[in-house]
């Protein structure tokens, strides 16, 4: 039997979103083990990377955040010191997770990230920082959340700049899925209601500017988001009704601890590198797991649970 969830506190990270769209079954495994209540906790150890591509987005992840460290205290990197960083970072993740990738192959990546991390200083929106201009500025860690509407809010910008009396919220997108532009923009908004929430920032829309920077196959491209109160109702819309959909869920998982009756993978390459492959119904593929599922629904069963209007 599996190890299902015993309650869940509502929290919203894109991670957590992301995956519990990808598969509503990893999702409860995922969020759902008892001793990954706690949200901070199960972060700290962290879902184990899947393959090279996820090492080398955490190593420039936390790269990153050593530079933006230094750089508050006015200490820049040299393409020299950003190369022994990043290839410290995946050399030790590779190691750690058993992930065996050729050499060559290795040192092309570590290349690739260490050209993109040193593009970044390029940018419109850090340039500013990088050349020392006089600015009020604060950094920050995604893991950080904030309460909003009674639950945790994961929705930290990477930046904060203040020039011109607003605050301009700066994020970054070291990898841009293709999927669902609209969606990941509401979910970039989402940091305007982290600032707004957190102390020392004002309690106002006005006060914000709203920059993302993506990685776009060779070049970093920036954006402004228009902050008005129309889109952000849109986007804590958007949170509430994936936590919505996540208590739902969980719910769910209670009432079915073997969790054979919860959604599984909406595509197959979401099953790829999934970390509850073994033991899933589509460890041998998706698909016939899929109508396996349906005909074992088609029978009624008095262990499935009632979705009502109160359920959320
Ligand atoms: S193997 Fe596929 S269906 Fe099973 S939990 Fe992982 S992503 Fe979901």
């Amino acid at each position: 039997m599996v190890n299902a969830m015993n309650t869940f506190r509502p929290h919203w990270s894109q991670t957590s979103a992301r995956l519990m769209n990808a598969c509503p079954r990893a999702w409860a495994l995922t969020y759902g083990q008892p001793s990954h209540h706690s949200i901070r906790g199960r972060r700290a150890g962290g879902r184990p990377p899947k393959n090279l591509d996820e090492v080398m987005l955490r190593a420039m992840r936390s790269a990153w955040a050593k530079k933006t460290s230094d750089l508050y205290e006015r200490k820049v990197w040299t393409k020299a010191y950003t190369t022994k960083v990043l290839t410290r970072l995946a050399n030790d993740a590779l190691a750690e997770h058993d992930i065996g990738v050729p050499m060559l192959l290795r040192r092309q990546n570590i290349e690739r990230a260490v050209q993109q991390l040193r593009l970044l200083d390029g940018v419109r929106a850090l340039r500013p920082l990088i050349e020392g201009e006089p600015r009020r500025w604060a950094f920050f860690e995604r893991r950080e959340p904030t309460q909003v509407g009674g639950m945790e809010l994961y929705a930290a910008p990477d930046l904060a700049v203040f020039h011109q009396n607003r605050w301009t919220l700066v994020r970054l997108q070291f990898r841009t899925p293709a999927r669902n532009p609209l969606g990941q923009q509401l979910e970039h908004l989402l940091a305007v209601h982290w600032a707004m929430n957190q102390p020392g920032f004002p309690d106002d829309i006005n006060a914000f500017r709203l920059n993302v920077v993506a990685w776009r196959g060779t070049r970093w491209r920036e954006h402004h988001l228009e902050v008005s109160s129309q889109s952000l109702k849109q986007a804590l819309a958007l949170a509430r009704h994936d936590v919505q959909e996540m208590t739902w869920l969980s719910r769910w998982a209670n009432a079915d601890p073997t969790l054979m009756s919860l959604p599984l993978a909406s595509h197959s390459s979401h099953c790829d590198g999934c970390q509850h492959r073994r033991g899933c119904p589509a460890e041998t593929g998706l698909a016939t797991a899929k109508r396996e599922q349906e005909n074992a629904q088609a029978k009624p069963s008095h262990r499935e649970p009632t979705k009502s209007a109160n359920t959320a």
